[in-house]
C-alpha cells in the first residue's frame, strides 16, 4: 500500500465517484425543486386539503377560544356559539347507525366463515393485547408518579353518585349483546338501576329446650333490588352482534343472499358518499367545538397541584401508548413505517379530538383508512365498527389510572389483588363504555365499586375530564385504525384468495366492469360477428 493510500483509505477514483454521485444527486434535487410548478403545489394542497383545513381549524379554534375567554360569556351564549360544532356532532351521529350496520353486514358477507373467523380471532387478539398493555401503562404511570399524594384536602366538590354492582354491570354488558327488540336497540341500551322493595319476614320464636312455641311476629324491612331499566343511547354492542351474525348468514346463502348483500352494499356506499360531503363541513364544526370548550372551561391556573399532576400522568400514559406502543406493534407486524400510516389518519384523529366521540368519528375513520391508507374495505368494514364499540385502549388506561389516583387521595394502600381487580374491571368497563363523550367517566363507577372505593370521588376529577376525554378518544381511534392495518397485513393471503373470487363491492364491481368494457370495446363488437361467422 502506498503512503498516500495509507493517509487516505479511499482510492482517488472512488473519491471522485462519490463526489460525482453527490453532485448529480444535488443537481437532480435542484431540478426537481425548479420543476415544481404551480400545478404541483395546487395538487399537493388539493390532495391534503382536508388535513390542512382541519389543522387550520384546530389552530383557529384554540385562538378564538382564548380570545373570547376574557368576555366571560354566559352558559346560554356559549351554547349558541358552539352551535355549528353541535351540528357537526349531529351529522356524524346521524350516519353512525346505518354505517355500522351496513358495513358490518357487507364486511361479514364478503368473507366466508373461515376467513372471517380467522380475521375475527386476529382482531380479538389485537384488542385484548393492546387493552392489557394500556391498562398496564396506566397502572405503572400512576404508581410511579403518585399524583394523589397529600390526601383529599385540596378538593372541595363532592356529589352523590349511584353505586353499580360490578356483577350487574357485567350482566348488562351481556344483556346488551342480545337485544330482544332490534328496533329498540337503535335507540336504547339496558342499564340496571336500583329500587327498594319492602319485605315482610315472619319470625317464629321457638324455645327448643322446653319445646314451646312462643308465637310468631312479622317484621318488615327494605331491600335494595336491581331493576332492569334502559337509557337513551344506541345499543352498539347489540347491533354489532346482530349485524355480524346476519352478515355471516347472508354470505353463506350464496345467490339467495345476493339481493340483501347488494342492498347493504349500496347502503354502505351511499352513506360513505354522504360522509364525503360532511367532511367539507367538519373543519368548521371542529373549530367551533374546540373554541366553545375553551371558552367554557374552568380557569387552569386555579387547578390544584394534585389534579394537575393527575392530568400530566394521564397525558404521559396516553402518549406512551399512542406514540410508542401502538406504532412499534404496527412496525413489528407489518415492517412498514407506522408514522406514514398515522399521517393518513390525521383527519380522523383531529375529529376525535374535536368531538370526543369515537362513534361520531367512525365515518371519518373509514374515509381516512380506505382512501388515504388504502386499507382493504373488507377489513375496515369488519374491524372498525367492532373496534369503535369494544376496543378502547385510551379509556382502559384512563380508568385504571383514575381509580388508583382516587385510592391515593383517600390514602388507601392497594394490594396486588386489588390492583389486579382494577385492571380486570377497567378492561371490562372500557368494553362496556359507549363511544360517546365522557362515557368512560360513567363506567368508572364499576371499577371503583369493585375495590370498595368511594364512587362519589369521581367528582374530584370531573373538572379535567372533558380535556382528558378528548385525548383518550383520539387514542381509542388510533388503536382501532392501527388494528385495521395490522389485521389487514395478517389476513392478506386470505384476502388475495377471496379477491380472485369476488369483488370488493357492488359499485366498485360495476365501475370495474365499465372500465373493462371501455378498454376492450372491440371484443364486444366482434363477438357477435364471430358468432355469425360460425
Ligand atoms: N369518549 C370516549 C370515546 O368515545 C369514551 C370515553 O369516555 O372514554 O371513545
Amino acid at each position: 500500500m502506498t503512503q498516500s493510500n495509507k493517509e487516505n483509505p479511499l482510492p482517488r477514483n472512488r473519491v471522485q465517484q462519490i463526489r460525482q454521485g453527490i453532485q448529480s444527486r444535488s443537481m437532480k434535487a435542484r431540478k426537481k425543486v425548479e420543476n415544481i410548478s404551480k400545478e404541483d403545489v395546487k395538487g399537493f394542497f388539493y390532495k391534503n386539503a382536508f388535513v390542512i383545513l382541519t389543522v387550520v381549524a384546530v389552530i383557529l379554534g384554540i385562538a378564538l377560544g382564548f380570545a373570547l375567554r376574557p368576555y366571560k360569556m354566559s352558559y346560554r351564549d356559549v351554547q349558541y356559539f358552539s352551535f355549528p360544532g353541535e351540528l357537526l356532532m349531529r351529522m356524524l351521529q346521524m350516519l353512525v347507525l346505518p354505517l355500522l350496520v351496513s358495513s358490518l353486514i357487507t364486511g361479514m358477507a364478503a368473507l366466508d366463515s373461515r376467513a372471517s373467523g380467522k380475521m375475527g380471532i386476529r382482531a380479538v387478539v389485537y384488542y385484548t393485547t393492546t387493552t392489557i398493555i394500556a391498562v398496564f401503562i396506566g397502572i405503572v404511570m400512576v404508581l410511579i408518579i403518585h399524583p394523589g399524594k397529600g390526601g383529599k384536602d385540596e378538593f372541595t366538590k363532592q356529589e352523590k353518585i349511584e353505586q353499580v354492582s360490578p356483577a350487574d354491570a357485567f350482566l348488562d354488558l351481556i344483556r346488551n349483546m342480545f337485544p330482544p327488540n332490534i328496533v329498540q336497540a337503535c335507540t336504547h341500551q339496558f342499564k340496571t338501576t336500583y329500587g327498594k322493595r319492602v319485605v315482610h319476614v315472619k319470625i317464629t320464636v321457638n324455645d327448643s329446650i322446653f319445646n314451646l312455641t312462643n308465637g310468631s311476629h312479622e317484621i318488615t324491612r327494605e331491600e335494595v333490588i336491581p331493576v332492569l331499566g334502559t337509557v337513551n343511547s344506541i345499543n352498539a354492542l347489540g347491533l354489532v352482534v346482530f349485524s355480524m351474525c346476519f352478515g355471516l348468514i347472508i354470505g353463506s346463502m350464496k345467490e339467495q343472499g345476493q339481493p340483501l348483500k347488494d342492498f347493504f352494499d349500496c347502503l354502505n356506499e351511499a352513506i360513505m358518499r354522504l360522509v364525503a360531503i360532511i367532511m367539507w363541513y367538519a373543519p368548521v364544526g371542529i373549530m367551533f367545538l374546540i373554541a366553545g370548550k375553551i371558552v367554557e372551561m374552568d380557569d387552569i391556573t386555579q387547578m390544584g397541584s394534585q389534579l394537575a399532576m393527575y392530568t400530566v400522568t394521564v397525558i404521559t400514559g396516553l402518549l406512551i401508548h399512542a406514540i410508542v406502543v401502538l406504532p412499534t406493534l404496527y412496525f413489528i407486524v407489518t415492517r412498514k413505517n407506522p408514522f406514514v400510516f398515522i399521517g393518513g389518519l390525521l383527519q380522523a384523529l383531529i375529529t376525535a379530538l374535536g368531538t370526543s366521540s369515537s362513534s361520531a368519528t367512525l365515518p371519518i375513520t373509514f374515509k381516512c383508512l380506505e382512501e388515504n391508507n388504502k386499507v382493504d374495505k373488507r377489513v375496515t368494514r369488519f374491524v372498525l365498527p367492532v373496534g369503535a364499540t369494544i376496543n378502547m385502549d385510551g379509556t382502559a388506561l384512563y380508568e385504571a389510572l383514575a381509580a388508583i389516583f382516587i385510592a391515593q387521595v383517600n390514602n388507601m394502600d392497594l394490594n396486588f389483588g386489588q390492583i389486579l381487580t382494577i385492571s380486570i374491571t377497567a378492561t371490562a368497563a372500557s368494553i362496556g363504555a359507549a363511544g360517546i363523550p365522557q362515557a368512560g367517566l360513567v363506567t368508572m363507577v364499576i371499577v371503583l365499586t369493585s375495590v370498595g372505593l368511594p364512587t362519589d370521588d369521581i367528582t374530584l376529577i370531573i373538572a379535567v375530564d372533558w380535556f382528558l376525554d378528548r385525548l383518550r378518544t383520539t387514542t381509542n381511534v388510533l388503536g382501532d385504525s392501527i388494528g385495521a392495518g395490522i389485521v389487514e397485513h395478517l389476513s392478506r393471503h386470505e384476502l388475495e384468495v377471496k379477491d380472485a373470487e369476488v369483488g370488493n363491492s357492488v359499485v366498485e364491481e360495476r365501475q370495474r366492469m365499465e372500465e373493462t368494457n371501455k378498454l376492450i370495446p372491440d371484443y364486444d363488437n366482434k363477438a357477435p360477428d364471430s358468432e355469425t361467422n360460425m
